[in-house]
């Protein structure tokens, strides 16, 4: 089968010929109709040596982990649900399906998990990829493989937005306006929130905030931000959540937001960072780190696509070939105007 392989840091990545995956137990072959690519698969293709919490990722790893497809083989022990021919969805890692934290829906928090796509097994960047039944979802007709491929993006911000606790009518600053960012706005939309300002830097994303959701856009480097809230809300924030996940950005949201207010962690820095505690122990912030999903946000992003209840298509840029992988995933390096590129193995 082809894949698309990681080669080293600063290398693009190689479309090569892999032997295809079987089932090794209650697991299915899936062959991938969509496959996000990812701001951290970005981020780890460009890590030269182990520091923080990360290491450089092992040549020939296949990225990949916001992907849908169809089943073409099902293993033992799957056959009571699912069959060739099912679409699903599933969240990218094989835990053991058994623990209290599998059966919970948390299974990235499973003592036996193995991660698709960032290290342990191979990800969606391929024809075919080997999926856990007890982590795959069907997808029902009305979530096309497109919006099948964002289902695992949705999820992350579906969390962070949970974890947010809007009250009805909340005024929320959401910064940055990537691919996360946008879908924290999309669901602040859903939840009630009544003003929901996104502030980036660049003028497309602001553009692409404002048709998923925001009732306003700062462009943070014309505009003083919080003078511009202000003047938008007629208040400070009550949440604000950070999308942008590079040093410096846990300092603004605590800058930003005001006494009692939450800030909700949703960007993922993996690089060290100093924050100043005195500025949010001085105004009591509540400070939430979020981490992942649960299969239940998996669950609600599919039921409400599938109703036409949301609606992200916005966050679309463009499907790409295996021919074009490579040069999108160098160009997305760089390009910020750019926000949900997704891979179809099937176009030739
Ligand atoms: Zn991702
Ligand atoms: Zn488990």
């Amino acid at each position: 089968m082809r894949a698309a392989i990681f080669q080293r840091p600063g290398e693009a990545l190689a479309i090569t010929t892999l032997k295809p995956p079987r089932c090794q137990g209650a697991d299915l072959i899936v062959q991938i109709r969509g496959c996000g690519i990812c701001g951290s698969d970005l981020h780890m293709a460009e890590v030269h040596e182990a520091s923080g919490g990360m290491r450089p990722l092992p040549t020939g790893t296949v990225m990949g982990h916001e992907f849908c497809g169809e089943v073409v083989e099902v293993g033992k022990g799957a056959e009571n649900r699912f069959r060739t021919g099912d679409r699903v969805t599933a969240l990218p890692f094989i835990g053991c399906g058994t623990c209290q934290s599998c059966l919970s829906g948390a299974g990235h928090r499973c003592a036996r998990v193995n991660y698709c796509g960032l290290g342990d097994l191979p990800g969606a960047y391929a024809e075919y990829m080997r999926v856990g039944a007890a982590e795959a979802l069907p997808l029902p007709a009305g979530v096309d493989w497109f919006r099948g491929a964002l289902v695992e993006p949705l999820a992350v911000a579906l969390h962070a937005v949970h974890i947010a606790r809007l009250s009805p009518g909340a005024r929320v600053l959401v910064l940055g306006a990537g691919p996360i960012g946008l879908a924290v706005a999309l669901w602040c939309r859903y939840f009630g929130a009544q003003h929901i300002v996104v502030c980036d830097k660049v003028a497309a994303r602001l553009a692409l905030a404002e048709k998923i959701g925001a009732t306003a856009t700062i462009d943070a480097t014309r505009s003083n931000v919080i003078e511009c809230f202000k003047r938008e809300t007629g208040a400070r924030p009550d949440v604000v959540l950070e999308c942008i996940g590079i040093p410096g950005a846990q300092q603004l949201a605590m800058d930003y937001c005001p006494a009692g207010g939450r800030v909700v962690v949703v960007g993922v820095c993996m690089a060290l960072d100093t924050i100043l505690p005195v500025k949010a122990i001085s105004k009591e912030l509540q400070i939430n780190y979020v981490f992942m999903y649960r299969r239940q946000d998996f669950e609600i992003t599919i039921d409400l696509m599938d109703r036409g209840r949301i609606d992200p298509s916005p966050l679309l840029t463009r499907t790409v070939s295996f021919t074009d992988l490579p040069a999108a995933f160098e160009t997305l390096k760089t390009d910020k105007t750019a926000c949900k590129v997704i891979l179809d193995p099937t176009l030739v």
